[in-house]
């Protein structure tokens, strides 16, 4: 875990669950029902990358992988006007790329090794989300086995491509409300054991009252247990 770097989410609660933030060099799962926050965290955590590092950024660029069409640059804009910074700035700083499909989601990652090693100041991959094209287009148990095997190798694609170049990957993950979720076996909620044998870090959101948000880290020995208190506001990920 050496010369492991971190990103801020723009919540301190949040970021104190993660003992400082997003980290390079790992691959960072949100999951949870939707609405619970996982498209505005890859919104934040894209323009907090652009950050200097003493305000929680890395001075670096973002890739964002966008499966379900709920990217809006003007969501970037508003963040990135909260934080002072140059909104068309922060905009180039973001290459958008939209997945139609899981062989076009395969083939975009299959093709990034060559975008981040031309241009090192790439310190973050979003793919939101990693798995609704392979849910639609391997549907039910039947496929369940072709799923899990074209799905962990692209997940094993996207830990080495963190891994090598020092990059935060962060993946996200739809998945059903259930009452028991949060404290029964999160995994057996994500339509089999998809994502369960992945290295890496996952977070668990969950909706609360109003704009508030909880997240708690699953399954992370070197991370403290527990839940904390997030907000969505029009600002971005805050306190
Ligand atoms: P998920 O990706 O987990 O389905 P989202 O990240 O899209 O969920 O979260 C959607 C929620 O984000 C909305 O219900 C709202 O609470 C909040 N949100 C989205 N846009 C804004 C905005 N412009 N101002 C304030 N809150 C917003
Ligand atoms: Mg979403």
């Amino acid at each position: 875990r050496m010369n492991v770097k971190k990103i801020s989410t723009g919540s301190q609660a949040l970021d104190g669950l993660l003992a400082g933030g997003i980290e390079t060099r790992t691959m960072t799962e949100f999951f949870g029902e939707f609405g619970s926050g996982k498209t505005q965290l890859c919104h934040q955590l894209s323009v907090n990358v652009q950050l200097p590092p003493e305000k929680g950024g890395l001075s670096g660029k973002a890739v964002y992988i966008d499966t379900e069409g709920t990217f809006r640059w003007e969501r970037i804009e508003n963040m990135a006007k909260a934080l002072g910074l140059d909104i068309d700035n922060v905009m180039n700083n973001i290459y958008y790329i939209r997945a139609i499909n899981t062989d076009h989601q395969i083939a975009i990652v299959d093709d990034l090794q060559e975008l981040v090693s031309k241009d090192p100041s790439i310190k973050l991959i979003v793919v939101d989300s990693v798995t609704s094209h392979f849910r639609a287009e391997y549907p039910g148990r039947e496929n369940l086995a072709v799923r899990q095997q074209k799905l962990n190798k692209h997940l094993h694609q996207l830990t080495r491509l963190a891994e090598v170049y020092d990059i935060a990957v962060i993946i996200t993950n739809q998945v059903m409300a259930r009452p028991d979720m949060f404290y029964g076996d999160p995994t057996v909620a994500v339509g089999g054991h998809t994502l369960y044998h992945v290295p890496g870090i996952r977070i668990q959101l969950k909706k609360s009252r109003g704009n508030r948000r909880i997240a708690r880290v699953v399954d992370a020995p070197h991370l403290p247990e527990g839940e904390v208190v997030f907000a969505l506001t029009e600002e971005g990920i805050r306190d």
